[in-house]
């Protein structure tokens, strides 16, 4: 077995441990994302709370409607009673009545127009509570998956971790600062393999035959002149 042979081995667990963190991170993500959820919520306490003000202010009209209603029945009854006396003041009365149930009649407008916006309202909250029930349902069916996604990637990851140990002890000890070094430097990689005897795997740049003829020796390391990865000759 050549020298450079447990090091491309432990180049394969170091990058399946790499894909494994990479997914793991990404389910945690999503897990952790609520942002839909949260717009669903928001969205019905919104309305909600437009729904308590609409209705406010159609009892607020209705109490009002009602109020000035009373005066005028009053004001009525007295003048009807014979309770007002004189001309001057009689007529002041009737022109009063007359200002409370033109304001009445407007109220009673107003009231027409609260009540469809409180209908309108009423049924945009059933839109956005449908909308919250669907985005909840949607989230837990999502879930079940992904979490045992995350287990299974979790208890691999543990596996891997357990086997990249048992790789480093196959290693010249002396070669694991310089695969650590590409490791870090080379995007994960410091492995490439020998493609057809003479490409670099990784930059796909022709090795020269010098080279080639050393990567036969079983002792040495040799490393890619373009991108600097040790090579492996399968
Ligand atoms: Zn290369």
């Amino acid at each position: 077995m050549s020298r450079v042979t447990p090091l491309f081995e432990l180049q394969q667990v170091d990058s399946n441990i790499d894909r494994h963190n990479i997914n793991i991170a990404n389910i945690e993500t999503t897990l952790l994302d609520k942002t839909t959820l949260e717009a669903a919520r928001q969205a019905v306490s919104d309305v909600e709370t437009l729904l308590r003000n609409t209705r406010t202010k159609l009892k607020d009209l209705e109490f009002e409607t009602q109020t000035v209603e009373k005066h005028a029945s009053d004001l009525e009854k007295k003048l009807y009673e014979g309770l007002i006396k004189g001309v001057k003041e009689m007529k002041a009365a009737q022109s009063e009545i007359d200002t409370f149930r033109k304001r009445r009649a407007e109220l009673e407008d107003s009231s027409v127009e609260a009540m469809l916006e409180v209908e309108e309202v009423e049924k945009s909250l059933e839109v956005v509570r449908q909308k919250l029930a669907t985005v909840e349902n949607e989230r837990e069916k999502s879930l079940i998956p992904l979490t045992q996604e995350l287990t299974k990637l979790k208890k691999e990851l543990g596996e891997l971790q357990l086997a990249r140990e048992k790789q480093v002890r196959k290693i010249t000890p002396s070669d694991l600062p310089l695969y650590e070094k590409l490791r870090s430097q080379k995007q994960g990689v410091a492995v490439a393999e020998l493609l057809m005897g003479k490409i670099c795997g990784k930059c796909r740049v022709d090795i020269p035959l010098s080279k080639q003829r050393d990567l036969k020796s079983p002792i040495v390391i040799i490393t890619c002149p373009s991108c600097g990865r040790i090579l492996y000759l399968p």
